[in-house]
């Protein structure tokens, strides 16, 4: 990439991507980063027919597993060695905090090393006979797959598809979104240098419309994993359909994190505020709606809001910065608009609710930690996705009716409880609709852990040890082992 600035990669090679000039800019101050001509759909038809001939190649086809886990583990290590630098670079094309980039990039380390291991350690199964034979179960890779993924944490969702995909033993064509597409061209640089075959790798950036759909709809694509919007996710289930193609979709949330009357107050608050306001709310997972029990709200709310408005605004490169800007100015300003739209629908504003005042953020994407409240349940301030610093206070008196309203919403994908009864809590845990539940803790994560989504927050798992088979495809083998013919055709 040094050698070819502004190229995108095709199969292993760097060229000039054949569509429109994206342009990336830093949120923190307005600058543009860099130009780039991002993928057409020719240069994914390019990169998929290379794929599925590198997908194909004997070297690659029959490389044992020990020897494909080799290149995986070389990759973890080369992401470590320049650990600091794709922290950067994240920070300067997402606005994201220095100390989240770093994290970010350090679990996508971690996501190459767990899949070395998880393959070299994936067994195949050798299943109970019912017969004069032997019966088994073996995994193959499905050759060439599609990773489309969003722009708010790309190194680590890039990771947690191509590190399994490959693993598979797959040809990949990631597809990053186009306003954050650096630090995942500078992952397909580190893979082609960890020794894969280079014509598994692609990366191609690009409008969604136009290259996330060629990746979609091309004939060589044999499966899709799309990380994004629920709208997004639904299309591309529709297209995957047409074409009998398995998908994995990890799409939208809206929720609930609860705070319990007998819940330790310190814990709650700081981990209420962590799950909100951290990443500036641009998370999939954000506690947004926040129902507090009415014995503890008005001490919950005067902490919770105290706090919010002493978080520290800033660009992702200042140490001290907790929340810095949005990702794009043109999402500040949705955020702005659907705070506009929490007015009308009568919330009340306890803190935020603005971009920011102070003159030496005036250039960047900021808008200010908010809490709302006032509004119920089955407004559309509570039910679709901000995907920015805005929470909701709710107060609830009853279990039962708890559950209910926070189950009311299309979303499962993540809850958190704030309590100090376990009964309560495993109660709780079980009863809401949602893939991921954090009891007194939250927004914490390991590989090993699986993580989907329930209702439409998404289809499919990924992560933990059988995050590989999602790229592969299961066949049965019998051998028979009968000494006469089989009897039926006896005569
Ligand atoms: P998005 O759906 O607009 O875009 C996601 C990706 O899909 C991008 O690369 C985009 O270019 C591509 N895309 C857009 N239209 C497409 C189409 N028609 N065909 C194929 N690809 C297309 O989402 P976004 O705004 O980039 O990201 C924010 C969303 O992602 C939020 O809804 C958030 O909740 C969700 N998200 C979910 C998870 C999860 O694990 N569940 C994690 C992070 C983000």
């Amino acid at each position: 990439m040094a050698d070819a600035p502004g190229a995108i990669l095709v199969a292993g090679q760097w060229r000039q991507g054949r569509g429109p000039v994206i342009e990336t800019v830093d949120p923190a101050t307005g600058e543009v980063i860099t130009t780039l001509r991002g993928a057409r759909a020719d240069d994914v038809d390019l990169a998929a027919e290379q794929a599925a001939r590198a997908a194909s190649d004997v070297e690659w086809r029959d490389m044992l597993p020990h020897q494909r886990a080799r290149l995986l583990a070389t990759a973890a290590d080369l992401i470590e060695r320049d650990a600091e630098r794709l922290a950067r670079l994240q920070t300067r094309d997402t606005g994201k905090t220095l100390v989240e980039t770093r994290a970010l990039v350090g679990s996508a380390a971690g996501t190459f090393r767990f899949y070395a291991a998880a393959l070299e350690t994936a067994s195949s199964e050798l299943t109970p006979a019912r017969g004069p034979h032997l019966a088994m179960s073996v995994y193959e890779p499905i050759g060439v797959v599609g990773a489309i993924t969003p722009w708010n944490s790309p190194i680590a969702s890039d990771a947690q598809k191509v590190a399994p995909a490959l693993a598979g033993g797959n040809a990949v064509l990631l597809k990053p979104a186009e306003v954050t597409p650096l630090v995942s061209l500078a992952l397909g640089e580190l893979l082609l240098e960890a020794g894969f075959p280079a014509g598994l790798i692609s990366v191609l950036p690009g409008a969604g419309r136009v290259v996330g759909e060629a990746i979609v709809r091309h004939p060589r694509v044999g499966k899709v994993s799309f990380t994004g919007g629920t709208d997004t996710g639904r299309l591309i289930g529709r297209l995957a359909a047409d074409k009998v193609m398995p998908v994995t979709t990890e799409l939208g949330g809206k929720s609930p994190t609860i705070v319990c009357a007998d819940a330790d107050l310190d814990h709650a608050v700081a981990g209420v505020l962590y799950g909100i306001f951290s990443s500036t709310g641009q998370s999939c997972i954000a506690g947004s709606r926040i129902f507090v029990h009415r014995d503890v709200k008005g001490e919950f709310v005067d902490r919770l809001v105290r706090a919010a408005t002493s978080l520290r605004v800033g660009p992702g490169t200042d140490a001290a910065t907790q929340v810095g800007p949005l990702a794009t100015f043109a999402h500040r300003d949705r955020v702005v608009a659907l705070v506009d739209r929490a007015r009308e629908e009568g919330a009340r504003v306890l803190c935020g609710g603005e971009v920011a005042d102070d003159p030496a953020l005036a250039r960047g994407a900021y808008y200010l930690p908010t809490l709302l409240a006032g509004l119920p349940n089955d407004s559309k301030t509570c039910q679709e996705e901000i995907f920015g610093p805005v929470g909701v206070l709710l107060p609830f008196d009853d279990v039962d009716d708890l559950v209910e309203q926070a189950n009311d919403t299309v979303y499962g994908l993540a809850c958190g409880i704030w309590t100090r009864d376990y009964r309560q809590a495993w109660s709780l845990a079980r009863r809401i609709e949602a893939g991921t539940v954090w009891v007194n803790t939250y927004k914490q994560f390991s590989i090993a852990t699986p993580f989907s989504g329930m209702k439409a927050s998404g289809i499919g798992t990924e992560k933990g040890r059988d995050g590989i088979r999602a790229y592969q495809r299961q066949k049965s083998v019998y051998f028979g082992l009968n000494d006469e013919p089989l009897p039926w055709a006896r005569v």
